[in-house]
């Protein structure tokens, strides 16, 4: 089974469990376990900041971001495609009371100028802006990375207007590897951002919100208030602790697979993509003479496992379970399928 459905589907290895066997536990509400301890500690310096809180999953560190740094009816920023806007089950609006509202990014990315169009007066007919919400990689963008200058034009704008900067770094670890720069050199521009441990890392569970003391401090009552306090959480910790300190450095490994896929796709009669979009993980590409899903269909007979992303848009996500072999495995699969 070659399995390209997303970088989630990552499963832990031998060396991975007997690290979480191994570990120390307490209870981590009270503060006890010195394993979530040791992954807050160590994830606020690679990331440049003061403090970190682990959560179950990426969704609710966003969203206890967003819930942080807006009160009912303030307005937050963010792409037409974010993650935030478009995969979290409306929980801006069910948890936060915040609206979004959606800039006109490219693949995810957006300037100054895109961020111009969505700005408001102050006035008393409006809601309150708050916060722009970035996300890097961008996943519905397909992996794209946010160049730096981008970045700094981004938070320039954001705090002329006295915005609050959010990230959304589920891949910022994908990020970094594909710019060659530290995690740190990416979350300067933010005041607070969330980390996954569980995709491209390979740990079973878990995300981390990390920002100044201060905020990290409220935002664990907001975890609270979710019902993400976790007691023994060291178990699920010292997965995410391998897997940052082991597994962050071959994730160029999986972007050299990810371009490998890609040019082999565009050379399959019927497939749409340009190679030199792909700059991570994420490979997206279109079908033309059938739908994603009779693609998909032909594919799992074959032992392929890809998701349709639209009509006539496939999206396949490289990691660690993926070997180059596999993927030379998956572009026969599919050249058998589109000429059957
Ligand atoms: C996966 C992902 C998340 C978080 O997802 P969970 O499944 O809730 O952990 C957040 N943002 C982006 C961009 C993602 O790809």
């Amino acid at each position: 089974m070659i399995d390209l459905r997303s970088d989630t589907v990552t499963l832990p290895t031998a060396e991975m469990r007997e690290a979480m066997a191994n570990a120390s536990v307490g209870d981590d509400v009270f503060g006890d376990d010195p394993t979530v301890n040791e992954l807050e500690a160590r994830v606020a310096e690679i990331l440049g900041k003061e403090a970190a809180v682990y959560m179950p999953s990426g969704t609710m560190t966003n969203q206890t971001a967003v819930r942080t740094h807006t009160e009912p009816g303030d307005e937050i920023l963010l792409d037409q495609n974010a993650h935030v806007y478009f995969y979290e089950a409306g929980a801006t609006a069910a948890l936060s009371g915040a609206i979004c509202r959606l800039i006109p990014g490219n693949r995810g990315v957006f300037g100054s100028e895109e961020m111009e169009t969505v700005f408001r007066e102050i006035d008393s007919h409006y809601p309150r802006t708050k916060l722009v919400c970035v996300e890097n990689t961008t996943n519905r963008g397909g992996g794209k990375v946010w160049p730096l200058e981008k970045l700094e034009e981004v938070e320039k704008t954001a705090r002329e207007n006295g915005l609050k900067m959010h990230l959304d770094g589920a891949r910022i670890w994908n990020a970094a590897a594909a710019l060659k720069v530290p995690e740190s050199e990416i979350a300067k521009y933010f005041d607070s951002v969330s980390v996954c441990f569980s995709k491209g890392l390979g740990a079973p569970v878990g995300s981390a919100l990390v920002g100044d003391s201060d905020f990290i401090m409220e935002a664990r009552r907001f975890r609270k208030q979710f019902g993400g306090g976790m007691r023994q959480a060291g178990i699920i910790a010292a997965g995410a602790l391998y897997a940052l300190e082991n597994n962050r450095e071959r994730l160029t490994v999986d972007h050299d697979n990810a371009k490998t896929f890609a040019k082999g796709l565009a050379e399959i009669e019927g497939i749409e993509i340009d190679p030199d979009d792909v700059e991570t993980n994420i490979v997206n590409f279109c079908v033309q003479g059938y739908t994603a899903q009779e693609l998909i269909q032909r594919l799992d007979q074959q032992g392929t496992f890809v998701l349709p992303r639209e009509t006539t848009m496939i999206r396949a996500v490289t990691n660690l379970m993926v070997s180059e072999t596999q993927i030379q495995q998956a572009l026969e699969h599919i050249r058998n399928a589109m000429s059957s």
